[in-house]
């Protein structure tokens, strides 16, 4: 019985004297470098012209196992679907990527923002803060 205290205690001691193995990060003043596959916040695509690449066809909302996208789609002049309305509940997703995954336009994608944690009771995410920014021309 006295064994695994000893290993524990040996263990604990080894770790106490190398503080250059130190894991604990101080968030935040020091961020985590997240992994290049990491599904995090998700980010609605632009194509090179600044136009929104959704169609709104659905096939998100359709697969997202968590049922948290809820998005309305509307024509242009030009006969062009688009978006005009695309919500994501941040408190029911899971992180899955199947939206990522079966989206025809390549229109979203799930990107390294992390820093989620709010005390707001709405998390619904819309356009305005899912969507990339236009570029600035030059
Ligand atoms: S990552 Fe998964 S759970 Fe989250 S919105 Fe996409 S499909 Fe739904
Ligand atoms: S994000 Fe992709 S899959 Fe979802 S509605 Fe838009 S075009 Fe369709």
């Amino acid at each position: 019985m006295i064994k695994p205290l000893l290993q524990g205690l040996a263990l604990t001691l080894k770790y106490y004297f190398r503080p250059d193995k130190v894991i604990t990060m101080q968030y935040p003043d020091e961020k985590w470098t997240t992994y290049p596959r990491f599904r995090g916040l998700h980010e609605l695509q632009r194509d090179e012209n600044g136009k929104e690449k959704c169609v709104a066809c659905g096939l998100c909302s359709t697969v997202c196992p968590a049922e948290c996208i809820d998005l309305e789609g509307d024509e242009n002049e030009q006969g062009e679907r688009f978006a005009k309305t695309y919500e994501i509940n941040m408190l029911r997703c899971i992180f899955c990527g199947y939206c990522e995954e079966v989206c025809p336009e390549e229109a979203i994608f799930l990107r390294q923002g992390y820093e989620l944690a709010s005390q707001e009771k709405n998390q619904i995410y819309n356009k305005e803060k899912l969507l990339v920014p236009l570029k600035k021309k030059k």
